[in-house]
């Protein structure tokens, strides 16, 4: 295999993030289109806009248990009725009401023919086969018209939506129980290095457990995606080009980690080079961390790869700011990127010029007044996993000397939901503002 190393050294050099970014996203697009069943849906984006196929209520019918009624019946001095039958939900009555009658009713039961308005059970009084009501009805009351939900031929979701828990009851009930969509790509996550161990037990000498592999896919699977285990193998690079040909015939994306440096054993660079048919980048980008970072589609599949850098924080951030939105893109989705939110620093933040975006490590803190504050969640080591753990967002620092404290950053938040310092009121609260007990 030829080297990479020299053909990345000539041509690249550093690239900005936001260059690398384009890069990507620009070389994934929306999987097609396929069509799933109602249980597979959530999550994903609707390819076809939806079009209710009937009305919704398809029937008048009750919202209320009471009598069904004739409301021109209703406006006399006894207001008394003739109960001549009775229905109930998934029932409908072969009864016809006339003049002075009425039909008992369940919620959600069919109006029986003649009747135009229900009155709830709780404003009548029983009189033997006669009920008393306590006021006139007028037409409409308490019931349920066709199509006051959904009518007949209305869009109920444009192409694009992405199909949450209420969209499926909508569809369940207009009776569509299949949909096109964008489907989500199905992620093969390898681990790569000599060093990694899977066992639980003692690690041998040199040795470090295989802390990439379950953080990646567990990255995949919290973003909603579909996460095959590759396992780890070692800096070999048959072994790696085994891996990933084979994988890339069940996954439609994969992510590797390690071996895109510039050491003697990182040859992830050097086969997806030859895979891809030298179409790969490798690309020194002008962050830290996650420095090194291979991205490319593979000749024999097209199935996008992205390769990033071993240390914990960096998989993890090339993850954050180069596979998620890849990911979300591939699945339709419009917003890729987690929130960004503007934070105060709440003590300085020192770095040194080296030419680099520095993605600091930070956590919000109790702060006054509306700003939110952040301060750096420990040390910012690219091997310390522990501090990215307590982190709750990356704050993007500039080139140049760093921050000092109040200053405003832009943090990119590391989950999609918003930490408890940005959220508002809880529901409790909320509710005790509104005076409840
Ligand atoms: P590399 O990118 O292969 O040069 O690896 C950089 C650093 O990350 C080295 O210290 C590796 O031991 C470490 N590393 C690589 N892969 C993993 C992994 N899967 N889990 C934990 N650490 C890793
Ligand atoms: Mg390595």
């Amino acid at each position: 295999m030829k080297p990479a190393a020299s053909r990345a050294e000539r041509g690249v050099g550093l690239i900005s993030l936001r260059g690398a970014r384009r890069l990507v996203l620009e070389a994934v697009r929306p999987l097609p289109a396929r069509r799933v069943g109602l249980d597979q849906a959530l999550g994903c984006v609707t390819a076809d806009a939806l079009v209710a196929p009937a009305d919704v209520p398809a029937l008048a019918n009750s919202a209320m248990d009471g009598f069904a009624v004739r409301s021109q019946d209703t406006t006399g001095r006894t207001l008394r009725l003739r109960v001549v039958g009775e229905v109930r939900a998934g029932h409908v009555t072969s009864v016809a009401v006339t003049t002075g009658q009425c039909v008992r009713i369940m919620t959600g039961a069919p109006l029986p023919a003649g009747t135009d308005a229900v009155v709830p059970v709780e404003s009548t009084q029983a009189d033997g086969n006669e009920v008393i009501l306590s006021s006139p009805a007028a037409p409409g009351d308490f019931v349920r018209a066709p199509g006051s939900d959904v009518v007949a031929g209305q869009e109920l979701f444009p192409r694009g939506t992405r199909v949450t828990p209420r969209c499926i009851g909508v569809l369940a009930a207009s009776g569509i129980d299949a949909l096109e969509v964008v489907p989500r790509p199905r992620v093969g996550v390898l681990s790569t290095g000599d060093e990694l161990s899977r066992s639980p037990g003692t690690l041998g000498p040199g040795m470090i457990r295989d802390a990439n592999g379950p953080a990646l896919r567990a990255l995949v699977r919290q973003a909603g995606f579909e996460v095959v285990d590759l396992g780890v193998v070692r800096d070999d690079a048959g072994a790696i080009a085994e891996a990933v040909s084979t994988a890339s015939k069940s996954c439609e994306v994969l992510v590797t980690s390690g071996g895109v440096s510039v050491g003697d054993a990182d040859l992830v660079k050097v086969v997806l080079d030859e895979l891809s048919g030298g179409t790969m980048r490798w690309m020194q980008v002008a962050i830290r961390p996650a420095k090194p970072f291979v991205f490319g589609m593979l000749q024999a599949s097209a199935v996008p790869v992205f390769g990033l850098a071993g240390n914990p924080v960096s998989a993890a951030a090339g993850f954050l700011v180069f596979v998620l939105p890849a990911l979300r893109t591939m699945a339709g989705l419009q917003r890729v990127d987690n929130p960004v939110v503007a934070a105060r620093v709440s003590a300085p933040i020192r770095r040194v010029p080296d030419g680099k975006l520095h993605l600091v490590r930070v956590t919000f803190e109790p702060g006054t007044g509306d700003d939110l504050w952040v301060r750096p969640s420990g040390g910012q080591g690219s091997h310390m996993a522990l501090s990215l753990a307590l982190a709750d967002g990356l704050a993007l620092i500039a080139d140049g000397p760093g921050t000092a404290a109040g200053d405003v950053v832009d943090v990119l938040l590391l989950d999609p939901e918003a930490p408890a310092e940005l959220a508002g009121p809880t529901v409790d609260d909320a509710l005790a503002l509104l005076g409840q007990p």
